[in-house]
């Protein structure tokens, strides 16, 4: 152990931060700071469905800056879009924007987390995005502007840092970044993070029609990984009628898992008529009061209004992407039905926060939510784990590092 004066001081703060209160008795005592290495892994995007396990010399850790050991990243649908296509025209770049670790170094001038808890060494960490001064996106205020098109780490361009993405063993979180203290959420969890967002701003969303209540009857379409933790946010908040939409069985059955009470293969029911009367019989003859619609299919959506009852209320949150047109009538859909329509895309920064207490009660009522991670694979094997990502294997698939 090589113990400098810098180590001592942030030992010092550790154990004084501990003593108020501000990290969980169970936190590790400081990593001294000579144990970082000189240099960190970054898996490099170089070109399309390729990356590369580059070194680089690990960065100075400014003042406000804080050196993160990077413990595990889920692999996104947006991750999966760049190494296909490059859309974004990035490459070379440094993904993965559902990452976690922990504190290893921190600039003197930082001392709380974005939300205001005390942030100290070895203290586990999440970052959301990079603030840009803008008004508009803020902690405190709950119908500020959600943060799709916000700068996030591992969507950055790469630069002389390269440490810009959390596919990597360690990230620099440049000050001014918003970054959350999570040390109180097992490593499933914290991986689980920002997908868990997307639907806890969903939710959020649904509530605004005034139609989501406890006794709500709610369809939720489509059991890819957003279908299933919608079902899971839905339990968290008390509802108990979920009917889960899916064409196979194996999700279906995980939605169960997860909370719904019936689940209706659409494959079992030739037509949108006779898959509306399938919805309504799990319902026990109504139609659902509420409905989300969480698959990126036009012909879904276009589906989705026939299992609402009159004076229902619909959120469609699954076109992240364009997905193309879908026909409608707004005669039968929309106006005649009176059906009030919610959109939902990405999150604000009061949901991220508002994420990692979902977190802990889907734990406490006995949600499975651990099971949603279906592969993992080491850095080195990032390749293999896109393209199990592409093959639509699977729900979840992260990089943990060990
Ligand atoms: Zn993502």
């Amino acid at each position: 152990m090589n113990m400098n004066a810098a180590n001592i001081e942030e030992i010092v703060k550790q154990i004084l931060a501990n003593m108020q209160g501000g990290a969980p008795a169970a936190a590790p005592v400081a990593t001294p700071a000579g144990e970082i290495p000189k240099t960190a892994k970054v898996a490099m995007l170089t070109q399309l469905e390729k990356f590369e396990i580059k070194e680089y010399p690990m960065p100075e850790v400014g003042d406000d800056d804080i050196l993160v050991k990077v413990e595990g990243c889920g692999v996104c649908g947006t991750d999966a879009h760049e190494f296909k296509r490059d859309p974004f025209s990035l490459i070379p770049v440094a993904l993965g924007h559902e990452g976690t670790g922990e504190i290893v170094k921190m600039g003197k001038n930082v001392k709380k987390d974005s939300a205001g808890k005390p942030l100290a060494i070895g203290d586990k960490v999440v970052t959301c995005m990079i603030f840009k001064d803008n008004p508009d996106i803020t902690m405190f205020d709950l119908n500020k502007q959600n943060v799709g098109g916000a700068d996030v780490y591992g969507l950055l361009p790469d630069d002389d840092i390269h440490l810009n993405g959390w596919f990597s063993d360690y990230i620099l979180v440049r000050g001014g970044s918003t970054v959350f203290n999570v040390s109180d959420l097992d490593l499933d969890s914290r991986i689980l993070i920002e997908p868990c967002a997307v639907l806890i701003h969903a939710v959020e969303r649904a509530k605004t029609t005034g139609i989501l209540r406890f006794n709500s009857r709610v369809v939720v379409q489509g059991c890819g990984p957003i279908g299933l933790i919608c079902i899971a946010v839905l339990r968290t908040m008390g509802i108990e009628n979920i009917v889960a939409v899916d064409g196979e069985d194996k999700r279906l059955a995980f939605a169960k898992e997860m909370g719904a009470t019936k689940s209706v293969n659409f494959k079992n029911h030739k037509g949108i008529e006779a898959l509306a009367e399938g919805v309504k019989d799990a319902f026990g003859g109504y139609l659902a009061d509420f409905a989300f619609q969480c698959t990126g299919s036009p012909v879904a959506h276009a589906n989705i209004y026939k299992f609402i009852r009159n004076g229902g209320g619909l959120c469609e949150l699954g076109f992240f992407i364009n997905g193309g047109d879908a026909t409608i009538n707004p005669h039968f859909d929309i106006c005649s039905k009176e059906i009030t329509t919610v959109g939902s895309w990405v999150y604000t920064l009061r949901d991220y926060a508002t994420t990692f207490d979902f977190l802990k009660r889907a734990k406490g009522i006995g949600l499975p939510m651990e099971k949603l991670i279906t592969h993992k694979f080491p850095l080195e094997e990032i390749n293999e784990a896109l393209a199990v990502n592409l093959k639509m294997e699977g729900l979840k698939i992260a990089i943990v590092n060990n």
